[in-house]
């Protein structure tokens, strides 16, 4: 049980988190803090939190939790924030997409309260932003990753893990550079190719019909092109070396494909096109 939860950035990670504890009876006082009122009314107004703030003194008297679920850019700001005010039992999480610089940051502002911050990211989203998306359900039979570092005290790490678990979501724990690593992979890059081909056919003059044609093949492609600019800006310049590196690889995928293409290399094309479809077929389902 969570006597009192603070949710920094009340959007859809935060705004979910907060209403499956709710949902599920394991939180007392909900108190959200955030840049916007419009969004932290709404917050109130959908009684997914209790209380509003803008301001961390306040907010965070007495908190046994503490959920950063801003942008990847804020999170120097909020924990420089919160820093002074933390009491010696509250727990820290994030919910950040990158955990390398969470730790770094972390490292820089915490402090004595390093011990309870436990790195954090739940493998569930939309492309949808803000309270109005957060949904109870986000997190049931997804994934979360906590990423300790070597002075996270256990019982704080107990504490983040039942917290998600509550939420429905099965929680696996790795180091904050493999995290990176294959996140950059499977999640980074794959919203930097879909922004770049949506952006590179909307430059075009007949841009119109184009995306009159644009059937479900373009869809299921880009659909991640909808997520919020600021969250992919800063996520991507924070894994920056990791996604470079699968940036160079996918490249040089582009320019085999593209030499056997120019060839007519029809047997080698398929054979490379089997090769997906194999793997995507037994690795997702
Ligand atoms: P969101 O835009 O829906 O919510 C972010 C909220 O933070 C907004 O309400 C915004 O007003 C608020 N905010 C911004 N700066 C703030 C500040 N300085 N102080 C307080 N509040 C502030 O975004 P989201 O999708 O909920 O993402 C939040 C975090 O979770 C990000 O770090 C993101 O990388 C991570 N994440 C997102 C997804 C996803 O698919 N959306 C999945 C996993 C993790």
């Amino acid at each position: 049980m969570i006597n009192k939860l603070v949710v920094f950035g009340v959007g859809l990670i935060g705004g979910s988190c907060a209403l499956a504890l709710r949902e599920a009876g394991a939180v007392g006082e909900i108190v959200g803090v955030g840049r916007s009122w419009e969004n932290l009314s709404a917050a109130l107004g959908t009684y997914v939190i209790d209380q509003a703030a803008t301001e961390a003194a306040n907010a965070l008297q007495g908190a046994d939790m503490v959920l950063l679920a801003v942008p990847m850019g804020q999170m120097d700001a909020v924990m420089a924030q919160i820093a002074p005010y933390l009491e010696a039992h509250t727990i820290i999480t994030d919910a950040g997409s990158t955990k390398q610089d969470v730790a770094s940051i972390a490292r820089l502002h915490l402090g004595a309260n390093l011990a309870r911050f436990v790195p954090g990211h739940p493998i569930a989203g939309a492309e949808q932003s803000g309270v109005k998306a957060a949904r109870g359900d986000l997190f049931r039979d997804k994934r979360v990753v906590l990423t300790p570092l070597p002075e996270t005290d256990a019982a704080a790490l107990d504490a983040v893990r039942t917290m998600w678990q509550t939420c429905g979501a099965e929680v696996h724990e790795m180091a904050p550079h493999e995290h990176d690593a294959i996140f950059a992979a499977v999640s980074h890059l794959p919203h930097l190719l879909a922004y770049a081909l949506v952006d590179e056919i909307a430059s075009r003059s007949n841009e119109a019909v184009l995306f009159q044609y644009a059937a479900s093949g373009f869809r299921d492609f880009t659909r991640i092109a909808g997520s919020s600019p600021e969250m992919w800006r800063d996520i991507c310049l924070s894994n920056r070396e990791a996604l470079l590196g699968e940036l160079d690889a996918y490249q040089a995928r582009l320019t085999l494909l593209r030499a056997l293409l120019a060839n007519g290399d029809g047997a080698e094309l398929e054979q490379a096109f089997t090769r997906a479809q194999t793997a995507r077929r037994a690795r997702l389902r």
